[in-house]
């Protein structure tokens, strides 16, 4: 491929090399010197441009010492080692330096004035005609253009720079470096005066969010027993019978249900009615799961959207924009919330729907949040505070929640939190200390309930088998797990960590329209009582069933309890 471009006369390619960024071993650098050294000799016509992204490239003098003409390296998330290196190794005379600048990863304004300090250190060592400015990264994950924002306060509105933001900033750059900072005066005071205005923003600097957080270590974030303790406990309050189901917390989203909402958003229908078709839909789910035999029963969520935005909504600290939106994966978008101020609890969010639900079932009731740190991982979040910070803001919330619940008598508890593993950082060296925070920002969200409360939680969309440790350290009293797709692997990993909290491998994939067979799910059953204990052993779906159709759900979940009372009669027959 490289031949014919060069054939066809192009002068410069880029090949993207993220990887370099990340723990690359000895053997592995001899392999990509080998690799570049090839494509130079087979295309010397050719100048290749190499981009790295996402993290800073731990061996600068490896790195440097490719034959490449051009790197392009991360000077945003790179922790400031990439401005060090540079000065302490010089860089190399044949080539160019792709210094990312502009944060491609979020949505804020860049502090230009900052920039162009950073940028004069790097011009200190690499001469301007051999310097490109750039962003990040590409700008796949930031929107197009904040033009059409009219929707937001405009304060908020000046501080966001998406796509076509950022490029304006790195043609201001430029033209300062070039041209001195005369030449755009007025531009970069107007960035200035916006970014000052974002900072003063009331909403940005609450005493009570911040005195919160100087609070946290007096906050325990532990349950008042252990796991072993709370289990015969919750065991004596619940009588569930043993390898009891229950699902993930959405039914299917039906036409009507997206209708309704609708009506309700457009103004066609006021409050009063919208609640009443949605106490319908809660009714007829709750019905319909006592009908086919579950044991733990979910309301439905048919009053939200998107798990992260229905929070968004509901909890200070977010705004949302028009048109903002991102691929996620493949032709898919979604369109993040922003969280550009402190979080804080405002009112319940999700007590009525539970307790409406609750009333009309002896059988218990989950109720269901999302988790602290999926809300972190699928927002854009503010870059004045660190991560950690932010999730334990929204954490502080959500255990207000919990106790809301709690309180309303809802005592079986699901926090999701499928995004975990998306916020790992890609360097091992981090990956600890994020594991840290995360589970504890769970467990502030979630320790607050009595001991016979069960807390459930959720994770999906990933691979879990090398982080079991981590998620046994949230000590939720239930997990469910998605596990049909990766089935093989996760059981695996269980032989080798014994996991001693209650735990539910999804039994089906739901991703799928297909209606498994009792067979097959009694199969994954099966499998799964090899490795993990009956009592602990629960038996639902990989993941909630809103993006399916009830014409598959009801007779699939049939199944599943078909399948769970042969389980039954197999594992714990009478004595
Ligand atoms: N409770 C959510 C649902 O059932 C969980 C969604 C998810 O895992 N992404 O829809
Ligand atoms: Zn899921």
């Amino acid at each position: 491929m490289l031949t014919e471009l060069e054939r066809e006369g192009v002068q410069w390619v880029q090949i993207d090399e993220p990887y370099l960024a990340t723990n690359v071993t000895a053997d592995e650098w001899k392999l990509v010197e080998n690799l570049y050294r090839r494509i130079r000799e087979q295309t010397a016509g050719l100048r290749i441009m190499l981009q790295t992204y996402f993290e800073g490239v731990d061996d600068f003098e490896k790195i440097t010492s490719l034959s490449v003409d051009g790197i392009g390296l991360d000077f945003v998330h790179d922790g400031g080692k990439t401005a060090k290196a540079l000065e302490q190794s010089g860089w190399p005379e044949d080539k160019v330096l792709g210094a990312g600048l502009i944060d491609g990863r979020n949505i804020w304004r860049a502090d230009l004035d900052a920039k162009l300090e950073a940028i004069r250190r790097i011009a200190a060592v690499v001469p301007l005609e051999r310097l490109i400015l750039q962003p990040s990264c590409s700008l796949l994950h930031v929107p197009v253009s904040t033009r059409a924002e009219s929707g937001l306060d405009p304060v908020v509105r000046g501080a966001l720079a998406f796509a076509e933001e950022k490029l304006d900033e790195l043609r201001i750059l430029r033209a300062a470096v070039r041209q001195g900072e005369q030449a755009v005066e007025a531009e970069l005071a107007a960035s200035r005066e916006a970014l000052n205005a974002f900072r003063l923003l009331p909403e940005r600097n609450r005493e009570d969010v911040a005195s919160g957080l100087r609070q946290l270590a007096d906050i325990p974030d532990s349950r008042n027993r252990p796991f072993s303790e709370r289990f015969e406990l919750q065991r004596n309050k619940w009588q569930l019978p043993p390898l009891p189901t229950t699902t993930i917390g959405s039914f299917p989203q039906t036409p009507e249900v997206r209708q309704a909402r609708l009506k309700w958003r457009r103004g066609e229908w006021n409050d009063a009615q919208y609640e009443a078709f949605m106490k319908e839909q809660i009714e007829a789910c709750i019905r319909l799961q006592e009908e086919i035999g579950i044991d733990v029963l979910v309301h439905g969520e048919f009053e939200r959207t998107d798990m992260v935005e229905y929070f968004g909504e509901k909890l200070d600290g977010f705004v949302f924009t028009r048109n903002g939106w991102v691929q996620s994966y493949g032709s898919r978008c979604v369109k993040p919330p922003v969280i550009y101020a402190d979080v804080a609890f405002v009112q319940p969010m999700t007590v009525k729907e539970s307790v409406y639900a609750q009333s009309l079932t002896d059988r218990p009731v989950k109720g269901m949040l999302t988790g602290p740190i999926t809300i972190l991982n699928w927002s854009f979040v503010r870059d004045d505070l660190s991560r950690e910070q932010v999730a334990n803001q929204i954490a502080l919330a959500l255990r207000q929640e919990v106790l809301a619940l709690e309180k309303a008598g809802i005592e079986m508890i699901q926090v999701d939190e499928p995004a975990l593993r998306e916020g790992l950082p890609l360097k091992q060296e981090d990956q600890d200390a994020y594991l840290q925070w995360a589970v504890k920002a769970f467990r502030l969200a979630t320790s607050g309930v009595k001991d016979t409360t069960q807390i459930h939680t959720h994770m999906c969309y990933c691979e879990f088998h090398d982080m079991i440790d981590a998620i046994r350290s949230l000590d939720a009293d239930v997990i469910s797990i998605e596990s049909s797709r990766s089935h093989g692997e996760l059981i695996s990993s269980f032989e080798q960590h014994d996991y001693d909290h209650g735990i539910g491998l999804g039994v089906y994939d739901i991703h799928s329209p297909r209606v498994p067979s009792v067979e097959e799910m009694s199969d994954m059953i099966d499998r799964a009582l090899r490795v993990l204990r009956p009592e602990l052993f629960w038996i639902n779906p990989d993941c909630g069933l809103k993006t399916r159709g009830l014409a598959e759900t009801v007779p699939a979940l049939r199944n599943m309890v078909q399948a769970a009372q042969a389980a039954r009669a197999q594992h714990f027959q009478r004595a």
